[in-house]
């Protein structure tokens, strides 16, 4: 059979790496790295160039399913749509809009139309509660943005290609490839910042894949992160080295600032960090000598107890210390639209300041907390959720306490509708589970963090024509929210413009005056972003398919110009952060006075991302068909327990049973566990279901008192835990 080699992106993290796929017929037969790709340039990881097994696995959802007693059933479409239409109008007419939700997940949000036409379903319907995975790894950043800049898609990114000192706390990278910041390649990158003399610190409680290859490793005691950045910002206070002229024009609250870090001493931080006190000032020293340095922290600081409080901090001192807004040090990307901050903020876009039903938890980017999903679901009265929209994520292996009362809660709903290309945990629970697409079937322009925050050292454009057709009745997931929508009553996003405009588009209405009516196609849609981007025609997108390197980061662009608060200045001491930082002190003693006990960090592995990845038979063979306990040997000493034996691990929460791994790579006083398994249940996923792993977010609690206050992240880093030997 002929084949034929399409140029397109990969779009499971945030590097969405160029990608060269080779086609036989309707199967990618194998996909390479594009060599010539203007940012990625010739990288990628072992997920994208597996992607193929994923798309054309035989457990790919093919056909809308209706449950039926304990199992389900093929319908049509039509069926689908008409009974999921009329439950939803029932219950808005009974019950008002809140009582239907929506869950977004991870896959989806790399492309387009999904995330916005999901938000737009929602509104349209009257409901405010939109949930999202941004609860569980990184709202406590969009919480503090919106404070400190004025909107939370202003997230300043280290400029690795030129800094001399880049300190990464909680990150790492060489699985990740980051996040907020689009990094190719991290080690060849990272390892660049030391050839040119530079200095690496990567500030974890286990010493990651990164740490292995380059750099300092710094231990520190896992959700102690707060403290570390408050006595790093006492040490840069006390030094005496701030541009006062370049603060007072840009910025806003050094007095209030100082008052914060005074206590903070580094010997005192040093009790429950870990982190010797000279051992924090000779990375002050390093970070303040450098021509150019950045502190940027990530997913594991995002999630511990105060991941809103520690990126304010770091924040503050990438700002006082002449960093924020210059190359080499922390940069403000443009994205494809032109002042999106500003006009976003002015149409109050992802500005809402409404609190949530249960627990008054403050809403980020206009979602709520995934971790209240629960109690929203299971406490009657006005507003309680009834019917879930689940699109393209899994709620049930992802959110805190997960397989406890949010198994119940799904159970108790009155309708849950599940958008996926697979029969996961969560459909198992399903009235209804709809087909979709996986991204080799969609046309796309590499969208989310790009276009708004311009999270690119490289700035760059790409569109991907949709490789392969979709197959028997899936659809695409943007004409599926159409669908729903209309079937449903949702005028979306409350306009009747936008209805109009999308229900015409997608050939649901006649053209007005020209009486004929345009047919769905997404690369439609996409060209008029483009266009509306000042990213050219589709068709000159398509004359360069490695992608088209847009101006280059200047930075000095952001201060004065920029910063989106109400007076333009950054606001280094909002209040509330202020009087929250001043109530620590309860929990540093909390935190001294366990210091013995041991803390879990949950882990990400490179042959995982999501739950689809577990269905893959290359990636879960032999050993990683489970995942396992790390443990420093004195801890497993103290336990009692060798290398393979099964332990028991037990939080406030839950306990779970799994072998352990005893390995230096951690500190003493830290365990760690892999996240993203536990699949036992999901006989949708014919592979994955055999794998005997289990679900670390077990382990973490949910409900509103359990959140983080600001942000309302999920605790998932920095659990206490007890580890026995199992019986
Ligand atoms: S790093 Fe891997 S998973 Fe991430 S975009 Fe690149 S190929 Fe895909």
């Amino acid at each position: 059979m002929s084949s034929r080699t399409e140029l397109t992106f990969c779009r499971i993290c945030e590097a969405t790496c160029g990608l060269k796929a080779t086609i036989e017929g309707d199967r990618v037969v194998a996909v390479e790295p594009d060599e010539d790709h203007v940012a990625s340039k010739g990288y990628s990881c072992i997920k994208g160039l597996r992607y193929h097994e994923i798309h054309h696995s035989p457990d790919r959802l093919r056909v809308p399913l209706k449950r039926v007693g304990a199992g389900f059933e093929e319908i049509s479409w039509e069926q689908a749509l008409a009974e999921i239409g009329a439950k939803v109008r029932q219950l808005v007419k009974g019950n008002g809009g809140d009582s239907v939700s929506a869950y977004l997940g991870n896959p989806i949000s790399f492309s387009l139309l999904p995330p916005i036409l999901t938000s737009g379903f929602l509104q349209g319907l009257g409901s405010r509660n939109l949930f999202q995975t941004g609860s569980q790894d990184c709202n406590n950043k969009f919480a503090a943005a919106q404070r400190v800049y004025g909107f939370p898609f202003i997230q300043p990114f280290a400029d690795v290609d030129r800094t001399q000192c880049l300190i990464i706390i909680g990150s790492n990278p060489a699985v990740s490839r980051s996040s907020f910041m689009q990094l190719p390649n991290p080690i060849r990158r990272l390892r660049a910042i030391e050839e040119r003399g530079g200095k690496v610190f990567l500030v974890n409680p286990r010493r990651t894949e990164t740490a292995k290859q380059l750099g300092t490793q710094v231990f520190i005691r896992p959700d102690t992160d707060v403290y570390f950045l408050l006595s790093f910002l006492h040490e840069v206070l006390s030094r005496d080295v701030i541009d006062h002229v370049h603060v007072n024009r840009y910025m806003k609250g050094l007095d209030p600032l100082r008052k914060v870090a005074e206590l903070w001493t580094p010997e005192r931080t040093a009790e429950v960090t870990g982190i010797p006190a000279q051992t924090l000032r000779a990375m002050v020293d390093a970070y303040l000598e450098a021509d150019g340095a950045a502190l940027f922290l990530s997913t594991g600081v995002n999630q511990g107890s105060q991941g809103t409080l520690a990126f304010w901090i770091q924040e503050a001192i990438n700002a006082i210390s002449g960093n924020l807004d210059r190359l080499g040090g922390t940069i403000v990307g443009h994205g494809y639209i032109k002042d999106f901050p500003k006009h976003a903020r002015k149409g109050g876009h992802t500005m809402r300041k409404d609190r949530s039903r249960i627990g008054q938890l403050p809403s980020v980017a206009d979602t709520f907390p995934a971790g209240l999903m629960a109690d929203e679901i299971l406490t009657p009265g006005k507003g309680q959720v009834r019917a879930l929209f689940c699109v393209s994520g899994n709620p049930l292996l992802t959110v805190p306490n997960s397989n406890g009362r949010l198994e119940e809660a799904l159970k108790a709903l009155e309708l849950l509708v599940v958008i996926d290309i697979f029969r996961n945990e969560t459909a198992n629970h399903a009235h209804y589970i709809l087909p979709g697409s996986s991204a080799f079937q969609r046309a796309d322009l590499p969208f989310v963090f790009q276009s708004l925050m311009g999270a690119q050292a490289v700035p760059y454009v790409q569109f991907t024509d949709a490789l392969l057709p979709l197959e028997d009745e899936q659809r695409d997931e943007t004409l599926i929210l159409l669908q729903l929508a209309r079937a449903c009553g949702s005028t979306l996003f409350g306009s009747r413009v936008a209805n109009g405009f999308f229900g015409t588009w997608m050939g649901l209405r006649k053209l007005p005056l020209l009486g004929s009516r345009l047919g769905f196609t997404p690369e439609r849609f996409l060209g008029l972003m483009a266009r509306a981007f000042r990213l050219g025609s589709l068709r000159s997108l398509r004359k360069e398919p490695h992608g088209r390197l847009l101006e280059p980061i200047k930075g000095r662009d952001f201060l004065g110009e920029r910063v989106v608060t109400e007076d333009g200045l950054v606001d280094l001491a909002p209040e509330e952060f202020v009087v929250a930082a001043g109530a620590l002190e309860s929990a540093f003693e909390s935190e001294r006075s366990r210091r013995d006990k041991l803390k879990l960090i949950s882990k990400r592995e490179q042959h995982s991302h999501n739950s689809w990845m577990h269905n893959f038979p290359r990636f879960v063979a032999g050993k990683r068909s489970t995942n396992y306990v790390y443990m420093n040997p004195q801890d497993a000493s103290k336990v009692g327990v060798e290398s393979g034996a099964i332990v028991e691990v037990r939080s406030n929460a839950a306990s779970v049973r799994l072998p352990v791994q005893v390995t230096d790579e951690m500190m003493v006083g830290a365990v760690a566990l892999p996240h993203g398994w536990g699949h036992q249940a999901a006989d949708g996923l014919s592979v994955a279901s055999k794998t005997t792993g289990v679900n670390v977010n077990l382990l973490a609690a949910d409900g509103p008192e359990e959140l983080e206050y600001f942000s309302g992240m999920a605790k998932l880093n920095g659990i206490w835990v007890e580890v026995t030997p199992a019986e």
